[in-house]
């Protein structure tokens, strides 16, 4: 389906996700403009676990919307997977984002009057798998996530971490090549948050290359990888001792 509509002049670099170069975001005219991102040239390779973290206002979510092609760069380049996005008009952008990538939100993003099965079958009828196959791949992606004796719920009966592993069972359903995750534990407690930073790091140790803004450096910690955004800009790129100074802070018992 998608091979038909992009074209693919060159193979694409293996292992290489993302790669971004000079890529710029400005918003607004003459009048209230705003670079909300400044020549980033950042390379993401398969298996990756990054953190995206810096002050609010520094361009973490224009850069997430860029990753996830719901936003295009004002100037220079992204390639995802091997495939220009600049070239792509808004249905190939479209096709591009259900098929590779998984979007995970603070708020969750369910559909309130849908089960837990019925919400992360939806990836799948976006791409026209049949009805059989689709339940097969829901049931197994929200076992994944432990929540194999809550298919039938609908999200109002669920706590908040259990719909945020719903949505990332959703997420990870069509099995993307990247999962975008904009503070995905903003709105949980300590607790619930351990449990979905588990699940991401089960992900990320089977292959998931993952994506992940967040604010607390408890959850920055967990990733192999943090790019620190200000005003745009990448100041910092590497692991977080290397990028904070100080080794994660997480409980080592005396
Ligand atoms: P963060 O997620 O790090 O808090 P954002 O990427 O949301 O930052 O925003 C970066 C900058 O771009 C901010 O100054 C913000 O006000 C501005 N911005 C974001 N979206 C828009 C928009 N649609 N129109 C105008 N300015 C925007
Ligand atoms: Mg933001």
């Amino acid at each position: 389906m998608i091979q038909n509509s992009i074209q693919m002049d060159t193979a694409p670099i293996i292992g290489v996700v993302v790669e971004t170069r000079d890529l710029s975001k400005i918003y607004g005219g003459a009048e209230a403009r705003v670079v909300a991102l400044d020549n980033v040239s950042v390379t993401i390779r398969t298996g990756e676990y990054v953190a995206v973290m810096g002050t609010s206002g520094s361009g973490k979510s224009t850069f997430m919307n860029v990753l996830g092609c719901l936003d295009r760069p004002s100037l220079g380049s992204y390639e995802l997977s091997g495939v220009d996005v600049s070239t792509l008009d808004d249905r190939a952008l479209s096709l591009l984002r259900g098929r590779f990538i998984g979007f995970v939100f603070q708020g969750y993003n369910l559909l309130r009057r849908t089960t837990a099965l019925e919400n992360v079958e939806i990836p799948l009828i976006y791409q026209g798998v049949d009805a059989a196959e689709r339940r097969e791949r829901a049931v197994a992606a929200l076992e994944l996530v432990g929540l194999g004796n809550r298919l039938d719920h609908v999200p109002n009966q669920l706590s908040g971490g259990q719909q945020q592993r719903v949505a990332i069972a959703r997420a990870l359903v069509h099995r993307p090549k990247l999962i975008l995750a904009d503070e995905p534990t903003g709105n949980l407690d300590t607790r619930t948050t351990l449990e979905v930073l588990d699940i991401f790091d089960g992900l990320n140790a089977r292959g998931m290359t993952i994506v992940l803004v967040t604010h607390e450096p408890d959850v920055g910690a967990r990733a192999n990888r943090v790019l620190q955004f200000r005003d745009g800009g990448v100041i910092a790129d590497g692991s977080f001792s290397d990028v904070f100074g100080a080794p994660a802070t997480l409980a080592v018992a005396p």
